[in-house]
């Protein structure tokens, strides 16, 4: 099927009030065109300097998402034009994105990627690091970064009762930071394999990528 039969199937699946992010990584302008020009406006990448290049040469109206892991010397290439960071797993790494964020008088929408997976290979922070960090002084002095929610990543497995238990972990994270940070509103989790699993468990944002744009090629 093409990209936009793709996208128009995937649209019919989700709830109205769910967020469709159209995963691009290592595909071609061309690729995303097509979505672009069958509506879509959101795009993840996981790289900063594919997205800093897609966004150059696509239109201006798109919001580009970081959904990969954010290496703190790279944050400066997307600082100018990001309009969400999914993958904040440190303080750091947020007091880097606030420094970058200042220069170009921007505030920078971040989710704070909590660890969900059992696999050590998963990036993310504990439940209880992210309310301590949301709770700290020094996270209430850094005035160009909003936390909007979180974000996390199942286990790569087939158990489906194994993701659906992570997912749920992730909505309980979510209800609790809530307490403290009243405006979070995002929890991002799902993925092509496993997204309506997540909208059951209260996911607002999917991440999808291979059931729209087809398997990437990594070579
Ligand atoms: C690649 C990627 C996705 C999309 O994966 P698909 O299985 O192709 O839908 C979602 N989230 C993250 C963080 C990714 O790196």
């Amino acid at each position: 099927m093409s990209i936009t039969e793709n996208l128009r199937q995937i649209k019919l699946t989700l709830p109205k009030e769910v967020t469709l992010v159209a995963v691009s990584k290592t595909k071609p302008i061309s690729d995303l065109m097509e979505a672009y020009n069958a509506g879509q406006r959101i795009f993840g990448e996981n790289k900063i300097q594919e997205m800093a290049e897609k966004h150059e040469q696509m239109p201006k109206d798109i919001q580009w998402h970081m959904i990969g892991h954010v290496q703190r010397n790279k944050v400066k290439y997307m600082a100018e034009f990001v309009s969400l960071i999914h993958g904040v797993e440190s303080f750091k790494l947020l007091k880097e994105i606030n420094k970058q964020a200042k220069k170009h008088q921007r505030v920078i929408n971040c989710l704070l990627q909590i660890k969900i997976a059992e696999e050590d290979s998963k990036f993310g922070m504990s439940a209880s690091d992210a309310s301590i960090l949301l709770q700290s002084d020094e996270f209430s002095d850094l005035t160009h970064i909003k936390i909007k929610g979180v974000m996390g990543m199942a286990t790569f497995t087939d158990n489906m009762t194994q993701v659906e238990n992570e997912f749920k972990f992730l909505k309980h994270t979510f209800t609790e930071l809530k307490t403290i940070q009243p405006e979070i509103n995002i929890i991002s989790m799902g993925m092509s394999g496993d997204y309506k699993l997540a909208i059951d468990c209260g996911s607002t944002m999917v991440r999808v990528g291979s059931s729209i744009f087809g398997y990437r090629n990594y070579n």
